[in-house]
């Protein structure tokens, strides 16, 4: 028996309705907040991640499904959306496009992690990418479409939590305090973090290890190191969320996991699934698609992960909607009647009803009770009567009603 492999899960006939309830719902909210739908592959050049989301990230260090493809390039299957994003943005020259250009995907990502609840080794997001607006309403925006987003989830338990990370001016001061401040702490700090001291202290930050996380708490905080422009964009930021009327906490302590962000970044945090709490988060990168080889771009977005949504629905009790059933059970007795109401199931779903019928040689008795059992709204039988005069009673099962029809006049559903 060949298993399906650690880390990933199949999506069942019975739960499937639960996906596509939340995709509509994000679907949704593209339509309202005029954001069009992007595709991109499943896998892109090693290059793309590794410059994109950061070489001192733990996405590209650790993470990566990265092989060689049987023309011996490396190739990575994507851990996230927005590099993938940027890459499409450039390629097709969409700076010329009417700017801001507001994207969206839903898409599978792939990690190598370790396993546990909310945190697989594929997951789903769907993401949102506002490209050519350094203005702060674009960060507002998007963080209104996340929160409008969980809203009509129902997801209530949930915090926004915002940060502003600064610019590359702020940035190279705050990395300085950071440093001067580790700097006699790096011996009881992990072998990752001793790296990331030299290469990008800002990284110490999202570390993991406990012992780097005590000494993290007392490290500097970036928002007393922002420069005038940074703070203004941050206040105005906060200004428009206050106007949206969403509610945020600003956490100075939020860094996120890829190195591309500047300025905004934020998360949706909630308690009710346990350790990997963050169902949400982005933020703003202005450097990514210049250092990526496009022409100098602000841009902002989020990606919420699906199964940490779907998770936090199923512990918080909300109720989606169940699937639709069939409309119509046909039932047939002998050869004559089957073939009669495999040509009425024929007729139904050309004219759009959900119809069902035998397909397995079953009795009359049997049809019926597997008529019930997919919930079938009306059941028909068809007998020699039925084919002699061309009528025949269909039965609303949830009543028990019955009513006659002439052959073809289908049932009021
Ligand atoms: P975490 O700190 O939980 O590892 P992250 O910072 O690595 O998250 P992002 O790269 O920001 O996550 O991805 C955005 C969202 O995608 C997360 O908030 C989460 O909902 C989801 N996500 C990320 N990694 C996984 C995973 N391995 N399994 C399931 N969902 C994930
Ligand atoms: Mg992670």
């Amino acid at each position: 028996m060949i298993s399906v492999p650690k880390g990933t899960k199949d999506v069942l006939p019975q739960d499937s309705y639960k996906w596509q309830y939340v995709e509509n719902a994000a679907r949704g909210i593209a339509r309202e907040f005029n954001i069009k739908e992007i595709r991109t592959p499943v896998f892109e050049h090693t290059e793309l991640f590794a410059r994109g989301v950061g070489e001192t990230t733990d996405v590209v260090t650790k993470e990566m499904y990265t092989f060689e493809d049987k023309g011996g390039r490396s190739v990575t299957l994507k851990p996230e959306g927005t590099a993938g994003a940027v890459r499409l943005f450039i390629e097709n020259g969409l700076a010329n496009s009417p700017l801001p250009l507001k994207a969206f995907y839903i898409a599978p990502c792939y990690r190598y992690e370790r396993p546990q609840a909310g945190r697989l080794r594929e997951f789903h997001q769907f993401g949102i990418e506002v490209f050519g607006s350094a203005e702060p309403e674009a960060d507002a925006e998007v963080i209104s479409a996340a929160s409008l987003f969980l809203d009509r989830l129902g997801i209530k338990d949930v915090a926004l939590e915002i940060n502003s990370i600064g610019c590359g001016s702020c940035r190279a001061e705050y990395n300085k305090a950071l440093k001067e401040y580790f700097a006699p702490r790096l011996g009881e700090m992990c072998p990752t973090c001793k790296e990331r001291f030299d290469k990008n202290p800002l990284r110490m930050l999202d570390c993991k290890e406990e012992a780097c996380k005590a000494i993290c708490a007392g490290a500097p905080k970036i928002l007393d190191h922002l420069c005038p422009d940074c703070r203004a964009h941050f206040e105005k930021v906060k200004s428009l969320l206050g106007a949206l009327g969403i509610k945020y906490t600003v956490n100075p302590d939020i860094v996120r996991g890829l190195d591309y962000y500047t300025r905004t970044v934020f998360e949706f945090v909630s308690t009710s699934i346990g350790a990997q709490g963050t169902v949400c988060g982005g933020g703003r990168y202005d450097n990514l698609i210049e250092e990526l080889g496009g022409a100098k771009t602000p841009a902002i977005g989020f990606a919420a992960g699906l199964e940490r949504l779907l998770l936090l629905m199923e512990n918080t009790g909300i109720e989606i909607p169940p699937a639709g059933t069939p409309d119509i059970y046909i039932a047939g007795m002998d050869e004559a009647s089957r073939l009669k109401a495999f040509r009425i199931a024929g007729e139904l779903r050309a004219q759009g009803i959900c119809a069902e019928c035998d397909k397995m040689a079953r009795s009359v008795k049997a049809q019926l009770k597997f008529a019930d059992k997919i919930g079938a709204k009306y059941v028909a039988v068809i007998g020699e009567n039925e084919l002699a005069n061309g009528e025949c009673a269909i039965k609303r099962m949830s009543t028990g009603e019955s009513e006659q029809v002439g052959s073809g006049i289908f049932p009021p559903i």
